[in-house]
């Protein structure tokens, strides 16, 4: 929520004394209607790179509530014509866009770890998402099942079938920054929706880079508007504009909870993917190299190379060299709130600090956000480094005496987006399957992993009862119609008339 990134206006961005040329950085627009259009207060601010913050990739939009206002009316002009075209031919369209995406993957995961941080083949992992993602929600454009029901007169016909729900407001966080903006967006567009797209302040090349190449698929103008900038104006913008009649939210519990109450103060759909703390339990019985590795990875992302035990050194870096494991956090807002948490773990909660710990700062590290792989261990469930959500390279293991005080502690927190087991014992696993409250689970694997046909989301703080990803996203991004066409050619009163048996 903090406004991290720096603002400039387009005089004092000449007037900067950082050590890169202003001039020579590229400067970035708005999408609104089908044109690049700067924002009306003529503002930009910096996205910068968190592994070297000499390194300014671009200059985007400072948009303001007027932009959003000429986005939505963009959205509004293009919705009827967009509504009208049928879902196959909208699906041709999109598979288009899944052709651009792999052709650009290279570049947009270098952008992405530019601008992110997260290591080259993870960043091939998130462009891979949204590419899988528009792969599979074009293939609904010959779907979007409907279904017939009996009527319960004679010569009636019953049926349902999916409508979109209209203009959609999409806000998306920095942490997947192309994958989590096309979860939103294809199935919005498969449904027949115009949107206007807002992402973190922190990513916004990830979704020009999507945009873009939404414009280059021939996806009309006005149904797809990019508006960049921050939280406040932008996002409460779009959550209190009175025509978007979905908000489709992804980011911290405690904006979701802003987002939400706007949205039930006009009565607009609202949609949210928030909070985590994920816990993974380790089974006395576990393969426990196995374990390990999983728990590493879910921990501190390191890109899918394989770990091995405990006393594996993970290499914290720039993610564009290959030879990183662990890239920088996102800004310094992130860097004061893991070390806040580090010390939290070390002084208040009293765990134990088993490695890591450290702020990164000299040599290679001197103009990033790096910090330690961290692990605390001994701690105890009711502890805030337990409880609370860091996110940031920090784990901690909790010591616990059967499965049930495990599942205990790990359904003990306010979150409830995933969960994992490592056991060999197929009944443990499925007493865990059975009893963590969460939207995902996963035996034998790390937390992380979600693939884009199974239905993606959490309970309690985690979420508001939607999934995203799988058919089920349909059910955000479509309204149910039900439709009764009585052809008896008299009036039939439902639940009042006598429907006689047949003799
Ligand atoms: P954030 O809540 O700070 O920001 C998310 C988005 O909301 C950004 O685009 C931001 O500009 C916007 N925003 C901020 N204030 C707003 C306001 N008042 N009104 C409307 N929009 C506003 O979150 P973040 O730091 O970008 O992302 C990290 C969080 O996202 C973590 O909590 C993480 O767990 C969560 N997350 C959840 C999922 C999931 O699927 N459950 C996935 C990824 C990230």
């Amino acid at each position: 929520m903090a406004q991290a990134k720096k603002a400039v206006s387009k005089t004092s961005a000449k007037q900067s004394t950082r050590g890169v040329a202003r001039a020579a950085v590229k400067t970035y627009q708005n999408y609104i209607g089908g044109k690049w259009v700067a924002s009306e207060s003529a503002e930009m601010f910096e996205n910068i790179n968190p592994a070297d913050n000499r390194d300014i990739i671009g200059r985007f939009p400072l948009s303001t509530s007027e932009d959003v206002n000429a986005a939505v009316n963009a959205a509004q002009e293009a919705f009827d014509r967009w509504r009208q075209t049928p879902a196959p031919r909208r699906a041709e369209l999109l598979f288009r866009l899944g052709e651009i995406l792999i052709r650009n993957k290279d570049k947009f995961s270098a952008d992405m770890t530019r601008e992110m941080g997260k290591v080259l083949k993870e960043a091939g992992g998130d462009v891979q998402e949204a590419i899988d993602c528009t792969y599979y929600t074009a293939g609904e454009g010959r779907r979007l099942h409907g279904f017939t029901a009996p009527a319960e007169m004679r010569d009636k016909f019953a049926m349902c079938v999916r409508q979109p729900v209209g203009l959609c407001g999409l806000i998306t966080p920095w942490n997947f920054p192309m994958a989590i903006p096309s979860w939103k967006l294809i199935p919005a567009l498969i449904c027949g929706n115009t949107v206007v797209i807002k992402p973190a302040e922190d990513t916004p090349l990830s979704t020009y880079n999507l945009v873009k190449a939404c414009e280059e698929a021939g996806i009309p103008p006005g149904v797809v508007n990019l508006v960049t900038g921050f939280g406040e104006p932008v996002g409460a913008a779009m959550t209190n504009h009175p025509a978007l009649r979905l908000i489709s939210f992804t980011g911290s519990t405690e904006t979701g909870r802003i987002v939400a109450s706007a949205c039930a103060e006009r009565n607009a759909i609202c949609s949210l993917e928030m909070g985590g703390k994920n816990a993974i339990i380790v089974m006395d019985d576990a393969d426990i190299d196995l374990a390990i590795e999983g728990a590493v990875w879910g921990a501190f992302g390191t890109s899918g190379q394989r770990c091995t035990a405990s006393s594996r050194l993970l290499r914290v870096g720039n993610g564009a060299d290959p030879k990183t494991d662990v890239g920088p956090v996102i800004n310094a807002d992130a860097v004061e709130k893991i070390m806040s948490y580090i010390n939290i773990g070390r002084n208040e909660d009293g765990a134990t600090l088993a490695c890591g710990g450290k702020r990164l700062t000299r040599g290679d590290y001197a103009n990033g956000h790096f910090i330690e792989p961290t692990v605390f261990s001994d701690a105890t469930a009711d502890m805030r480094i337990s409880q609370e959500e860091i996110f940031g390279p920090v784990t901690t293991v909790i010591p616990a005496n059967s499965l049930e005080d495990a599942v205990q502690i790990a359904n003990g927190v306010r979150y409830g987006l995933s969960a994992a087991i490592y056991t060999q014992n197929v009944n443990r696993a499925f007493r865990a399957m059975n009893d963590l409250y969460t939207g995902i689970f996963y035996v034998n694997a790390s937390t992380i992993g979600a693939e884009v046909h199974l239905p993606f989301g959490g309970t309690k703080a985690t979420g508001n009862g939607h999934r995203e990803a799988g058919t089920q996203v349909l059910d955000i991004f479509s309204e149910w119609k039900s439709i009764y066409v009585d052809f008896s050619g008299k009036l039939q009163r439902a639940q009042i008339d006598t429907v006689e048996s047949p003799q």
